[in-house]
């Protein structure tokens, strides 16, 4: 029998597979990758790798030059964990590359190269919302970067800027604060003059009692203000954490940072104040790090924005809402609260992390105190947004948020419209509407320190 050119084709084809299957066959175990991911940060790097089926894995960490070496068992490398490679960016602050190959017939290794010595954390995440399970590599710094270092930096100029009338009803807040009376306008803000806290470890009880007493400096007679207002601006969700997202297809976690960035400059220009981002790129912070993080600058105030979905889509407007001990103030309400704190179960959280354990305690100091001081920010802020968007409801409202359980500092959360309607949409994604969101949050939290002077408040 003779041997076609058809056959011919055909053992060909045959050999070429069985040349690939080895290197580039799709899984032969049960385990199979959907998709992977890397969100890096200063932070930390996350990297996750989404899969079905069971994923058995060891670990180890090599130094000369430091690396971290995955080795995945029973698995035949696939496609989907061989575009790893090409996920990683090249300012990734802690990896330098990442190979991937089949190490023996059943072990699939990947290595990391870092770029320094790290701490990582490694968990699986079961399948919540739209996820699959997720296997997670976060790469976190040893020295874990200080936020009140970021506040010493800022720069100059945002504090020399030309006075206006926002800026004099902030000046005049802190010089009441500092019971000067009527003296003349706060020069620049001694910024670095600030207690630095270089505590290492951050136990809850140190956390605790360098809140308010160290917090403030007397001002020396004859001196200038030194006084200067930290403000916390959480914009919320990150990373694998997307939020909510719209019809168009925008997602909440970058419309909210957009509008985070623009208010923290509106603080900044601000004579004596100064903000502080829980998050500056897209990665996730877990519900607790973010009260942590503004703990740790000594916040003032701590405010939370969102850009929510509701069932609904013709629901609209804008809504400020605080913490309750007893229940929420609507169902909307509470609805919406169940929804925020399921962030962490997005987001992916390592419930053995050390980090959480701290948070978790951090959580569970909430006062009355914090609350009613927090109503009074939340209405100012809620006022002064009134008057550039439409708002969902005239009066604050309360649930229990998880992010607004600071047991000192008064908290907000700031629905900024409903990304979930395409009107609002649209206009969350308009610089300039960001813009005016962000001006009206900044007018909101000026006129609060005009009536609640920093120091009062801590008096009391
Ligand atoms: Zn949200």
């Amino acid at each position: 029998m003779s041997i076609t050119r058809r056959d011919l084709l055909k053992t060909a084809t045959a050999g070429f597979l069985l040349k690939l299957l080895p290197t580039d066959a799709w899984a032969v175990g049960q385990v199979r990758f959907v998709d992977v991911r890397l969100w890096p940060a200063d932070d930390y790097t996350r990297v996750t790798l989404e899969h079905e089926g069971p994923l058995k894995y060891k670990f180890f960490l090599v130094d000369n030059p430091h690396r971290m070496v995955v080795d995945i068992l029973d698995m035949r490398l696939d496609k989907t964990l061989k575009e790893l490679t090409s996920r990683l960016k090249a300012d990734d602050p802690y990896v330098q590359q990442i190979r991937v190959g089949q190490f023996d017939a059943n072990t699939v290794r990947i290595v990391f190269d870092l770029k320094a010595p790290v701490r990582p954390e490694i968990f699986n995440i079961d399948p919540v919302a739209t996820y699959q399970n997720r296997f997670v590599v976060d790469f976190y710094p040893q020295k874990p970067a200080d936020p009140l270092m970021a506040l010493v930096n800022k720069p100059e100029e945002s504090a020399t800027v030309e006075p206006s009338t926002k800026e004099d009803e902030i000046a005049r807040a802190i010089r009441m604060a500092e019971g000067q009376g009527s003296g003349k306008v706060a020069k620049t803000p001694a910024v670095a003059d600030k207690p630095v806290d270089k505590t290492p470890e951050k136990t809850p009880e140190k956390l605790a009692d360098k809140s308010a007493d160290k917090h403030i400096e007397k001002p020396a007679k004859g001196l200038e203000v030194k006084r200067v207002i930290t403000v916390a601006i959480d914009p919320g969700h990150g990373g694998e954490d997307p939020g909510a997202v719209g019809n168009s297809g925008s997602y909440e976690k970058h419309v909210v940072l957009s509008i985070g960035k623009l208010l923290k400059e509106e603080i900044d220009g601000m004579p004596g104040m100064r903000a502080m981002l829980t998050r500056n790129g897209d990665f996730f912070v877990p519900l607790g790090t973010r009260v942590q993080k503004a703990r740790s600058v000594n916040a003032d105030l701590f405010v939370s924005i969102h850009a929510d979905a509701f069932v609904k889509p013709t629901a609209s407007g804008s809504s400020v809402f605080v913490l309750s001990e007893r229940g929420a103030s609507s169902t909307a309400a509470k609805w919406l609260a169940n929804k925020e704190n399921s962030s962490d179960l997005i987001g992916g959280v390592n419930i053995k992390g050390a980090d959480n354990q701290l948070a978790k305690v951090l959580l569970d100091l909430s006062t009355t105190a914090q609350i009613n001081d927090s109503i009074k920010l939340a209405s100012a802020v809620l006022g002064k947004i009134g008057k550039i968007h439409r708002l969902h409801k005239a009066e604050v409202e309360q649930a229990g948020f998880a992010v607004l359980k600071a047991p000192d500092i008064p908290s907000i959360l700031v629905e900024t419209a409903f990304i979930s309607n395409p009107e609002e949409e649209k206009k969350l994604n308009d610089p300039d509407h960001q813009k005016k969101i962000a001006q009206a949050i900044a007018a909101g939290i000026a006129q609060y320190f005009a009536k609640n002077p920093p120091v009062a408040r801590r008096l009391t």
